[in-house]
Formats: structure tokens, sequence, C-alpha cells
């Protein structure tokens, strides 16, 4: 059985993000959502330090967070190229299958 892969990516409004899957599960994400869970070493080494202190927001930071696009990364992850600069972060089908909400049909 293979794992499952995106069939569809949709953004939903100005914040959210919705996946379509190969096998029919439906999940949303909000853009902080995929910024915070970002899997790259740098943010990895922010996490652990602790943070006693407000941090301080840097322009970019402090406007509304956006995906500027998303680009395939061989056949299993998504690199996400975000509005705050960081393009770095590496999502694989695994991680994003572990975040985000699954999407429950309205029933209507
Ligand atoms: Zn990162």
């Amino acid at each position: 059985m293979t794992a499952p892969y995106p069939t569809k990516l949709e953004r939903l409004g100005d914040r959210e993000l919705l996946i379509e899957w190969s096998d029919g599960e439906r999940r949303r994400y909000t853009f902080r959502e995929l910024r915070d869970r970002c899997p790259c070493a740098t943010c990895r080494e922010k996490k652990k330090k602790p943070q006693s202190l407000l941090p301080v927001l840097s322009a970019a930071e402090a406007q509304p967070l956006n995906i500027l696009g998303m680009k395939p990364v061989g056949n299993y992850a998504y690199s996400i190229n975000f509005s705050d600069g960081h393009d770095t972060g590496i999502y694989s089908f695994d991680l994003l299958r572990n975040i985000g909400a699954v999407d429950e049909p309205q029933a209507s």
C-alpha cells in the first residue's frame, strides 16, 4: 500500500490551505500553523531556546502571513515560500498528514 499523497491544493481565503489526499481525506492548515511547524534546522533550533522575553516582531513578521508559493520536492514533499521571506522548510507528506485538521464535510 502506498502512502497517501496530495491530489489537490487549494487556498481557502487568505489564511488557510486545503489539501486533498489520494485516499480522500481533506485537511485544512492555517498558514500560521504551517509556518510554526517549519521543519528546517533554523526553525527547530529557534524553538529550543527559552523565550522568556516577548519576541520583537520584525516588519515582515507583523504582516499577516501568506503563502507565496509551494513547490513539489521529489515526490514526497513540498517546499513552502512564506511571505515573511522564509522558504527553506521541506514539508514531507508524512508531516503534512500529521498536522492540520481534518475538514469534515458540511452537513447541509
Ligand atoms: Zn524554517
